[in-house]
């Protein structure tokens, strides 16, 4: 397998300019040990603390259950490839996070651009999502983002949240009231997964940023192909092609500003970083190979219609019986 690896890029250099004009250069704080910011102590953080009704076993027990749900709703791609790939880029990136339960990565064969991960360390990627990708860096930030929403727990904190000003006890959040109004119904997926664990607060996704960015950058990948991947995001105009990830908290000009600032500020410029490799290019060819065959067997299924043709002069010619 070949990897490509790239040196600090002109952009970062560019950035450091810019703040050094506008700003003086990047504040290197010090850094409290133990804190979100240090990337030394990754894996033994108190990264997902707070109110929390869900102790981690009954996390990954609602989590199995959800799952289960979206198991059998939704398609997945069959390809053994495939799947073994994003599963060992996936465990990569856990290994260098604040984990502290084992992770399951599946593709849903939709070309929606979405990943979802469920409380309990349940994650989703649809193909869609792996085509836009123009390098493994850039996947691999996508999927650093919805490990670091289980390492922060903002599943079940969310629902504690939910659960406190409601008074409520488990079994209303998936009873009543409102019936489906609080539920993602996935295009595609005729499964509901209550929102309280997938639709966060600008507050969790700006935390999953920052998290997802440590996590990807102490895996070796270049931590710009975030942003590179969340402008190209923002520069597709195609509705209704991006789903949960983006509908409520699209890659705007803050978040992609907050990703430079810690770039620049706790993530020290490393000599090479991975960029991409040969297999995520054979992935990629096999996801839209399968695609294609798809819409083959789909135009091979269809009736053959054929436009009637003209009667010659001799037919018309014949008197109609
Ligand atoms: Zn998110």
């Amino acid at each position: 397998m070949r990897v490509w690896t790239r040196g600090r890029s002109a952009a970062v250099v560019a950035l450091l300019l810019v703040q050094v004009s506008f700003a003086g250069p990047p504040q290197h704080k010090r850094i409290r040990t133990g804190s979100e910011a240090d990337i030394n102590s990754i894996g033994n953080r108190k990264v997902g603390h707070g109110p929390n009704f869900y102790s981690l076993d009954r996390e990954i027990t609602l989590g199995s259950q959800l799952a289960r749900k979206v198991d059998r709703s939704a398609k997945f791609i069959d390809d053994p490839l495939v799947n073994e790939y994003v599963n060992r880029i996936g465990q990569n990136l856990v290994r260098d996070s604040d984990a502290r339960l084992p992770f399951t990565f599946k593709v849903i064969d939709s070309e929606e651009v979405d990943a979802f991960a469920l409380p309990g360390g349940f994650l989703y990627v649809n193909r869609g999502l792996i085509l836009l990708a123009d390098e493994e860096a850039e996947l691999a930030g996508v999927l650093a983002h919805e490990i670091a929403h289980v390492c922060a727990r903002h599943g079940t904190r969310n629902s504690t949240r939910s659960e406190i000003t409601r008074v409520a006890t488990m079994s209303l959040i998936f009873l009543g009231p409102g019936g489906w109004a609080g539920y993602a119904i996935f295009t595609g997926l005729k499964v509901g997964v209550p929102l309280t664990f997938l639709k966060f607060s600008r507050s969790a996704e700006s935390e999953a940023d920052y998290l997802g960015l440590q996590y990807m950058y102490k895996a070796g990948y270049d931590p710009n192909a975030f942003i590179t991947f969340f402008e190209r995001i923002a520069s597709e105009t195609s509705p209704g092609k991006f789903a949960t990830m983006f509908s409520s908290h699209p890659p705007t000009r803050n978040r992609i500003s907050a990703i430079q600032m810690e770039i620049a500020t706790i993530l020290p410029a490393r000599d090479r970083y991975i960029v991409t490799t040969s297999e995520f290019d054979v992935i990629k060819s096999r996801l839209l190979r399968g695609e294609q065959d798809k819409r083959a067997d789909w135009d091979n299924s269809r009736p053959k219609l054929r436009t009637r043709t003209e009667p010659d002069a001799n037919d018309t010619a014949k008197p109609d019986r």
